[in-house]
């Protein structure tokens, strides 16, 4: 194997760690530099009796280990050149960065300032030539035991980093990724997403879910409820934007009472993620001011986004309805509704008033049980419980029969006005 050092030594300008990088999986335990220092003067020992009696060849290598920045052999070569002055040349292999590694540690300790977070993890982008010309001096001495440079940068910071932060390094969820960038110099961050995951109820008719609605023609709402929850979390996680994902949505001039409606709030870029939830809940629902009311907040995933929108899909909902009737309300009307609708498949199509955005499509969802109630002639009270997912004001109204069967058709009567709440999402 020295062979290999000493035929390395005398074409090569290798730094100390990618000498030693060649020799990585060698389960010695030292670090690549370390064995790199050593491969070196052990090489100076082997060929010291040639480099005295004046070898030329010896010489050179003697030369090139000197230019390395191999401190240890100043004497020698001062001895054997003379005291002429050699100037050290740039490594080969990595042209200088693996000693330039600790200096980018203070600029990247300097994020702790910036960010708050609990776990981090570090890549590095190399050059292409760095990785080829390693991979050329594998090939040439036939060298089995290296590992790519890669590999060990990321090593040697993540050691550095855990030491100097303090903190958990975290390959599958970490809050922030730190690149550091030898192509361009210097290192890029990702932050990831705060995800808090609440609940809310909403008292109001007439206010959107998403801000959404204000591109299209409902340009009346001046606040939604993503804004009321999503403007406050970004101004205390001094974050860069949000995204609202609702475990489902109600109509505008639909209220969600009961046990409410899940949400999760996906933060970008956020410098804060110790939070006080109970007191952001307080401090929002007072903002509120009697539009909505949010709860139980936790902190919550990406993976949990896709299950409360799953969710939403399939859980059991149910509703309260106050409906105007035209003409008078019979006896028999309210046993036809509560008979009828008593574990049911409705049929749907997509209802007109969203069908240029959704698409025609057709739907089954169940209906559970259906109770109602008459208030005066022309008014009725009901208690729908269904699958989620269901249009419930056309399965009052029917949607000129594209919801069937619906409660209009089934009394002969048409629907002229609906109340509508949410009052309990069941969770599963
Ligand atoms: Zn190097």
């Amino acid at each position: 194997m020295m062979d290999k050092v000493i035929g390395i030594l005398s074409k090569y300008n290798l730094c100390d760690s990618c000498l030693g990088r060649q020799f990585a999986t060698i389960e010695i335990d030292l670090t690549n530099r370390e064995k790199g220092h050593i491969l070196k003067a052990a090489t100076l020992m082997i060929i010291y009796e040639e480099i005295v009696k004046g070898d030329k060849e010896k010489t050179s290598i003697l030369k090139n280990i000197v230019a390395t920045g191999f401190k240890e052999a100043g004497v020698l070569y001062e001895k054997i050149c003379e005291k002429k002055k050699l100037e050290k040349r740039e490594c080969f292999i990595c042209k200088g960065i693996m000693e330039k590694c600790e200096d980018l540690i203070s600029d990247i300790l300097y994020l702790e300032k910036i960010y708050d977070f609990d776990n981090f993890l570090i890549g590095n982008k190399v050059p292409e030539d760095i990785l080829y010309k390693e991979d050329l001096i594998r090939l040439e001495f036939k060298l089995k035991y290296g590992e790519s440079i890669k590999r060990e940068l990321n090593r040697t910071f993540r050691r550095i980093l855990q030491n100097k932060f303090g903190k958990e390094y975290n390959s599958n969820n970490p809050d922030i990724v730190i690149i550091v960038n030898w192509i361009k110099g210097g290192y890029e961050i990702q932050v990831s997403p705060l995800y808090i995951y609440g609940k809310y109820r909403k008292y109001v008719r007439g206010l959107p879910q998403t801000k959404w609605f204000r591109k299209s023609n409902l340009s009346t709402y001046k606040r939604s409820i993503e804004e009321i929850i999503g403007k406050y979390f970004l101004k205390i996680t001094e974050g860069v934007s949000y995204k609202f994902h609702g475990g489902g949505r109600e109509d505008v001039d639909v209220r969600t009472l009961g046990n409410g409606r899940p949400f999760i709030l996906e933060i970008m870029y956020p410098r804060k993620r110790h939070l006080d939830l109970k007191s952001i809940e307080k401090r929002i629902n007072k903002y509120a001011n009697g539009l909505i009311e949010v709860f139980d907040l936790k902190y919550s995933s990406k993976l949990m986004v896709q299950r409360i929108k799953k969710m939403a899909e399939i859980s059991i909902k149910t509703y309260h309805a106050i409906i105007d009737i035209e003409g008078t309300i019979s006896d028999e009307d309210i046993s036809k509704i509560e008979k009828t609708f008593r574990n049911i498949m409705i049929e749907q199509w997509t209802p007109l008033r969203v069908i240029k955005r959704r698409g025609n499509k057709l739907r089954k969802k169940q209906v559970y049980n259906i109770k109602a109630k008459k208030i005066s002639e022309s008014k009725l009270d009901l208690l729908i419980k269904c699958q989620g997912g269901l249009y419930v004001k056309e399965l009052i109204h029917g949607d000129n029969d594209r919801t069937k069967p619906n409660i209009s058709s089934v009394i002969g009567k048409k629907v002229v006005k609906i109340e509508l709440d949410v009052v309990n999402i069941e969770e599963i």
